[in-house]
């Protein structure tokens, strides 16, 4: 079985064949999917997708890029879903996005931290977006995420940070963007480190892999992570479909 451990499958983009799309995963073999909110709104709707259906799970937290639209309010409703909704299993997806402008580098920076803290406090795994900031996330993590577990999801840094994030107790997350052919970086990591802690995901609606590349996204093609994954390992496809899925139960503490 698969587990899609990072899927917006709540995506505006899915209005017009939901129903279809959740089928195609299902018959695809993937078992367990991981929605995370990008702020309150998707949030409420990771944690309303996870009620409908046993397969999916919820991430709740305000993205870098929506870090100006957070206020007490939306961490009052963080709150209130992780001491109520038993299918949250973390906090996500957060971190820094410094590709574009805005949000300020502070903004964000600023909304990170509450969450790092929250995530600290409620004890529970956080799921990190770090796009072209991997020296400021790293700072807030060590400075802020002391015992904090969690992924690097869409992972885009350094053989070295991520050996430095094993070490922290982080796992690895890797996208489409692994199986495209000029990503030489990404897929070296991904032989290199321990296969018990890489996790495979979509971050679907975006990032297709070949040989879709260029259309809509869905959790049905995290297939084409794990086959990139097996083709890196010399190792049987099942074989990574089965590693790469207890290494999402563990964690996200998931008990099927
Ligand atoms: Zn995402």
């Amino acid at each position: 079985m698969l587990f899609d451990t990072h899927c917006h499958i709540n995506d505006t983009s899915y209005d017009v064949d939901r129903q279809a799309m959740l089928q195609r995963a299902f018959d695809a073999g993937v078992g367990v999917m991981m929605c995370p909110g990008t702020d309150i709104l998707t949030s409420a709707e990771a944690v309303a997708m996870s009620r409908q259906y046993t397969q999916v799970y919820a991430a709740v937290g305000i993205h870098p890029e929506d870090a100006a639209s957070a206020d007490s309010e939306s961490f009052t409703q963080i709150r209130k879903w992780l001491a109520t909704e038993k299918k949250i299993v973390a906090i996500g997806e957060v971190g820094l996005d410094y590709h574009w402008p805005e949000p300020s580098h502070e903004v964000q920076q600023k909304v990170f931290i509450e969450q790092v803290k929250l995530a600290s406090e409620y004890n529970i795994p956080i799921d990190i977006h770090d796009r072209e900031a991997h020296g400021d996330t790293m700072n807030i993590l060590r400075q802020y995420g002391k015992g904090l577990q969690g992924v690097f999801h869409c992972y885009s840094g350094s053989l070295e940070m991520a050996q430095e994030l094993l070490k922290m107790g982080f796992y690895i997350g890797f996208t489409g963007t692994m199986v495209f052919p000029k990503s030489q970086k990404l897929k070296r990591i991904a032989s290199e480190i321990p296969l018990d802690r890489i996790l495979i995901e979509t971050d679907c609606p975006y990032l297709t892999p070949p040989p879709f590349r260029g259309r809509r996204n869905e959790p049905a093609y995290v297939k084409y992570v794990a086959a990139e994954l097996a083709r890196l390992r010399g190792m049987e496809v099942e074989e990574i479909q089965k590693i790469t899925f207890e290494n999402g139960k563990r964690i996200f503490r998931i008990d099927l």
